[in-house]
């Protein structure tokens, strides 16, 4: 795939607005814990350890915070500002008029500029600050979008002038590490690393690791990201700079790395691009039922038949994601598969997934799929007796282990041999760095010069 196709995909699975669906979904459903495949208990006991921390680390963990800027207390007509946020259900007549302002000055400030439209659409989280230097006069207001972008509306004979307010946030990155015991969610919240960044680590990692099937106890995994600060204070968390996660004793690493046309995508330390053709998994959220297993018991059936596929236990409704690109050749009722999507994908590849209790908005029959979209949600259609994915993948017309053809898939080399020096240069340091290391310091200066010796 080429870098660029795949970074634009990447960049569109990164959007905010993603990230804000996927943590809620997360929360959901990463709560369900991952239940252990039968033969893992028994190692349990031996893998369940906890990788040796540098004991320096470990009040230390969220140590990284940004030198903060001195206070702006300048300001000496502080006192005539009020700062508003907006809530849901807000309006902004009434927040004119909790100020103590009027129609009348509202529609001044509307009516000044074009992008006086922004109060015609305010969001929930929008802060509105009013300088107010004697009652009933509006010298001054900002909106802010973001803490980073917004407007500043001043008085200027009679009218209101505008001018846009666009600030930098000041990055710094942070380096936390976790080990599962339970779940990769769990894991995330005592290692104290947002949500957020646990998704996109999993979304980083989702064609290497199926993260319903794979994760073990005792697996480990370590991240490197940014934290956004404006005047000292927190204000978000940005993308994953390095991640790691070890499962079942494979190291698997990730770097991120922005090319010369400004193209941005993740890759391990040899240049090879973590997106990969397929997922691993067709569900974001999971609990598993049955390992892919030839002779396993159907329970509808309760006779040993091939069952061809693997079934994902899963609350009904769940999202359930193409693998790969494709075209979608059937999308309708068959039989016991219940309600059923079956996608074709280049060359000899099909996947099938069965059970579904409604499909994805525009899924018929000659769509075109995309990676990672959702083409239907988990039901219990056909013959089934709860909720769950029956997910089958397909070679040649016959039925496959997905686990081991993806494994054996050629490896494909992502950078282009023309841009692997710069790639090495920009990546090489950086990612021995964030595998040796367990000093948050040393990595603070990771952007800087490369004269910090480890
Ligand atoms: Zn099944």
């Amino acid at each position: 795939m080429a870098f660029v196709d795949s970074a634009k995909v990447f960049l569109s699975k990164h959007l905010p607005r993603n990230h804000l669906m996927l943590a809620s979904t997360l929360a959901l459903g990463l709560a369900v814990l991952v239940v252990l495949a039968p033969e893992d208990s028994a190692h349990g006991a031996r893998i369940n350890k906890p990788l040796p921390l540098d004991p320096s680390l470990e009040n230390n963990v969220s140590a990284t915070v940004a030198t903060p800027e001195p206070p702006q207390t300048t300001d000496t007509e502080s006192a005539f500002w009020t700062q508003m946020k907006v809530e849901s259900g807000d309006n902004l007549s009434a927040m004119f008029t909790k100020v103590g302002l009027d129609a009348q000055d509202m529609y001044k400030v509307l009516n000044s500029t074009e992008e006086a439209q922004v109060l015609n659409k305010l969001y929930p989280g929008y802060q509105l600050s009013f300088h107010i230097p004697e009652p009933g006069t509006l010298a001054q207001l900002k909106v802010l979008k973001s803490p980073l972008d917004g407007y500043v509306f001043t008085l200027n004979n009679d009218n209101y002038v505008v001018e846009p307010i666009k600030r930098t946030a000041e990055v710094v990155p942070a380096f936390k590490e976790g080990v599962i015991n339970d779940s990769l969610f769990m894991a995330g919240q005592r290692a104290d690393i947002p949500a957020v960044s646990i998704m996109e680590m999993a979304d980083i990692f989702g064609g290497v690791i199926d993260f319903i099937l794979d994760p073990r106890q005792g697996d480990s995994f370590s991240i490197l990201y940014e934290e956004k600060y404006l005047d000292g204070e927190f204000i978000g968390n940005g993308d994953i700079i390095a991640a790691q996660f070890t499962n079942q004793g494979k190291q698997y690493i990730a770097v991120r790395y922005e090319n010369e046309a400004g193209d941005v995508g993740y890759f391990n330390p040899e240049g090879e691009s973590m997106q990969k053709a397929f997922l691993r998994t067709p569900l974001d959220v999971f609990r598993i039922s049955s390992n892919f297993n030839l002779n396993r018991k159907h329970p509808i059936l309760n006779t040993i038949r091939a069952h061809k596929g693997t079934d994902y236990a899963a609350p009904r409704g769940t999202p359930v994601r193409a693998t790969a690109d494709g075209v979608v050749t059937w999308a309708a009722r068959n039989g016991s598969f219940g309600k059923l999507v079956v996608i074709q994908h280049n060359g000899q590849f099909e996947t099938k997934y069965a059970h579904l209790n409604d499909y994805g908005q525009g899924i018929k029959k000659g769509s075109r799929v995309k990676q990672g979209q959702v083409i239907g949600f988990v039901g219990t259609t056909g013959g089934s007796t709860g909720p769950h994915l029956h997910y089958e993948f397909v070679v040649n017309g016959v039925h496959k282990d997905p686990r081991t053809v993806l494994d054996q898939m050629p490896k494909a080399i992502s950078i282009e041999p023309s841009e692997m020096q710069r790639f090495k240069a920009q990546t090489r340091d950086l990612l021995t760095r964030f595998l040796n290391h367990h000093d948050d310091s040393r990595l603070l200066s990771l952007s800087g010069t490369s004269d910090q010796k480890l």
